[in-house]
């Protein structure tokens, strides 16, 4: 099912011109291609980084990865690097969403195709692809962890028979404003949880619940974990009032919750170990759901992201369009980049094994050991 599209037909800063007249059209070994990653803190984007560079050269490219420390002008620096070495594509996991226009007008002046990795690159005409997870849904699978957690919702995600009567105490936590993804998780997180909100079923004992008042600046795990504190010290030090559960954007954040919580006697006496939520599957958060301090994490398989991304930079460079299964969800604010959504799957220690170690993608050792 191979339809010849040539992609320079389009126009447009599409990019998509990348096979034109220098070689890398031919379907031959060869080409670089520039691979931008945020951070090397936390275990995510390192797995996400040697996936790609695997499945590139595995297919026969030369691949420069990159990691940026969390620092956008060390970002732009690296992808600027990469287009003057001569990339043939972009696979470009962004810091901030907002901040490589001038990058993509270089790379779309010298018909490089870019495509975006798991967060979507805003406000530039010049993004190709997006290859993501479904963003809402890990949202929703958060927001329902929370409730199955808390005993509201059963294993099924329906409402339990038996579902204690609550009130509920959460606090809510979403993740970096600069990146695309947060608002997605948040969202989607809150279809869950609001109607129970406003049925007075949850209460937020802080009243925070804007995303904006309960976003961690660069998914910090110290932010978190700071934030957490105050909420502890501000809302509940009266002891009658305590912490039922969190809802934790990604396991980095979630970690500086529990340690929060656990510092402040939470899982010791008749001070219960809070319901937290989490994303990622990290090492050292799938140790702590087996050791029942967090309860869930949203497993989102990074192979298979390292995959499509590396079957969509192909297709680019084959002088082809890569298959998206979404034109509809990721407005860029210039334009809908077509996108490849993959499923995600909720983790808790009931499949824990079945899910993570079953699967390969992480050990028993890393598991026992947290790293
Ligand atoms: C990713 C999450 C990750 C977070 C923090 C988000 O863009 O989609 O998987 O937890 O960044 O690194």
């Amino acid at each position: 099912a191979m339809a010849v599209s040539l992609a320079a037909c389009g126009g447009g800063g599409a990019g998509g011109g990348a096979g034109g007249g220098d070689g890398a059209g031919d379907g031959e070994a060869g080409g670089l291609v520039g691979v931008a990653m945020p951070t090397q803190t936390y275990e995510r984007w390192i797995a996400d980084g040697d996936a790609v560079k695997t499945g590139l050269e595995d297919a026969g490219y030369d691949v420069d990865l990159q990691f940026a420390g969390d620092d956008i002008p060390t970002q732009q620096q690296q992808i600027d690097a990469m287009i003057n070495k001569g990339a043939e594509a972009l696979i470009i996991a962004s810091i901030d969403g907002t901040a490589l226009g001038s990058q993509l007008e270089a790379a779309a002046a010298a018909d490089i195709p870019v495509i975006s990795y798991d967060r979507l690159i805003r406000d530039s005409e010049n993004v190709d692809f997006y290859v993501t997870f479904d963003n809402y849904e890990v949202g929703v699978q958060q927001g329902t962890s929370l409730l199955t957690g808390l005993g509201i919702l059963d294993e099924n995600g329906e409402e339990a028979a038996d579902a204690p009567e609550g009130p509920f105490n959460i606090e809510l936590f979403a993740g970096s404003p600069d990146d695309n993804n947060a608002g997605f998780f948040f969202d989607g997180a809150m279809s869950v949880l609001q109607p129970y909100i406003d049925d007075k079923t949850l209460v937020v004992p802080s009243k925070q619940v804007d995303f904006d008042t309960v976003a961690i600046q660069r998914w910090e795990q110290e932010r978190a974990q700071k934030r957490m504190e105050d909420l502890l010290t501000a809302t509940y030090t009266k002891g009658d009032v305590t912490v039922d559960g969190v809802l934790a954007p990604a396991d980095v954040i979630s970690r500086g919750i529990i340690t929060a919580l656990k510092n402040s006697g939470y899982g010791k006496g008749d001070l219960a170990t809070p319901i937290v939520t989490g994303q990622d599957a990290e090492a050292s958060s799938a140790k702590l759901i087996v050791d029942g301090d967090q309860y869930s994490t949203i497993f989102k398989d990074t192979r298979l992201l390292a995959e499509q991304a590396v079957t969509a930079a192909t297709a680019f460079l084959e002088g082809n369009e890569p298959e998206a299964n979404d034109t509809e969800t990721y407005d860029n604010g210039v334009k809908v980049v077509p996108s490849y959504l993959l499923p995600t799957v909720i983790v808790t220690k009931d499949n824990l094994q079945a899910e993570l170690v079953d699967s390969g993608y992480l050990t028993e050792d890393e598991v026992a050991s947290g790293q």
